[in-house]
């Protein structure tokens, strides 16, 4: 069995407050895009997983293979598996590639071994494994609250994009450390982005887009800032950060545009893609 899983983008994220646990209390307007990994899974006699890619663990510290234990163990499955992913989406790159692998598994194996499980009940597992994994049950547009978990479907947005992933390591962790909520200076309108979005309006929801996160990883990484400028120049309607970064992502009306912005930034930059948002997830 085959399952494609795509990336997501942040349209906004606002960090509105902070759980007694630690965990940031975030509102974040969420969104699936054309930019997919693949996962196959087979029976095996003992539980393997493989990558394409170097930089993604093989082992238990993978996230899919976490998705299979909690499954097996749910469900009492007894056989074992191999994962085999196709990864094409940039790793640790605020694009969530290893929350859809997970989001994948659960539903690979809701679906091999006939377990009728509803979206609520995949989305339940699939916040054990991460914030960001129940998202992908829902994909299009979401509106995510809470740590993540908490999603409300908007009407979904369709426009061209460029996604750019600069040679950078930003740690999810050391972002929202860094974080210092009172010195936030521009915090997103969500209320009025979703309007915007359920009314179809994406130049404005363009130019409104806000991720509070850049406050740390502009000033840690200027590439980010440039990235965003390069986009703007070739006629963006807007450009965000998506997540902690370091991926930059901008909005184009013009999918002309949107390739020439493409070969401008590939002269630099190896992980560049055109995509177009979808409406649907794993
Ligand atoms: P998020 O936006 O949810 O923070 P991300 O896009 O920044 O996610 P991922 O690509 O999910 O980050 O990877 C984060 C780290 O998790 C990587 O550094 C990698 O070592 C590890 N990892 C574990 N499993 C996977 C997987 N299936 N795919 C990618 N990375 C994985």
């Amino acid at each position: 069995m085959i399952i494609e899983c795509p990336a997501k983008i942040n349209l906004s994220l606002d960090v509105v407050g902070k759980r007694e646990d630690g965990y940031h209390l975030l509102q974040m307007i969420m969104q699936t895009i054309a930019l997919y990994d693949r996962v196959k899974i087979t029976k095996n006699n003992e539980m393997v997983i493989t990558c394409n890619k170097i930089d993604v663990p093989c082992d238990r510290s993978n996230i899919a293979y976490r998705a299979v234990e909690v499954m097996k163990e749910k469900f009492n499955i007894e056989d074992n598996f191999k994962i085999e992913i196709e990864k094409n989406i940039p790793v640790a790159a605020g694009l969530a590639g290893g929350s859809t692998n997970a989001a994948a598994v659960i539903k690979g194996l809701n679906d091999m071994y006939s377990l009728n499980l509803s979206i609520d009940q995949m989305k339940e597992i699939g916040l054990k494994l991460g914030a960001d994994v129940p998202f992908f049950f829902e994909g299009g547009t979401c509106l995510a609250e809470g740590i993540g978990e908490k999603l409300t479907k908007l009407n979904d947005v369709s426009c061209h994009l460029v996604v750019a992933k600069p040679p950078i390591n930003v740690s999810t962790k050391y972002v929202y450390q860094n974080l210092k909520l009172d010195e936030i200076a521009v915090h997103p309108d969500t209320k009025r982005i979703i309007q915007y979005i359920n009314s179809n309006d994406i130049r404005s929801l363009a130019e409104s887009m806000v991720n509070v996160l850049e406050t740390v990883t502009v000033r840690e990484y200027p590439v980010i800032f440039e990235i965003k400028n390069i986009m703007m120049e070739f006629g963006a309607l807007g450009s965000l950060m998506s997540g902690s970064g370091p991926s930059v992502f901008g909005i184009f009306e013009d999918k002309a545009d949107a390739l020439k912005c493409h070969n401008r930034l590939r002269d630099y930059i190896k992980e560049v893609f055109v995509v177009s948002t979808i409406n649907r997830g794993v």
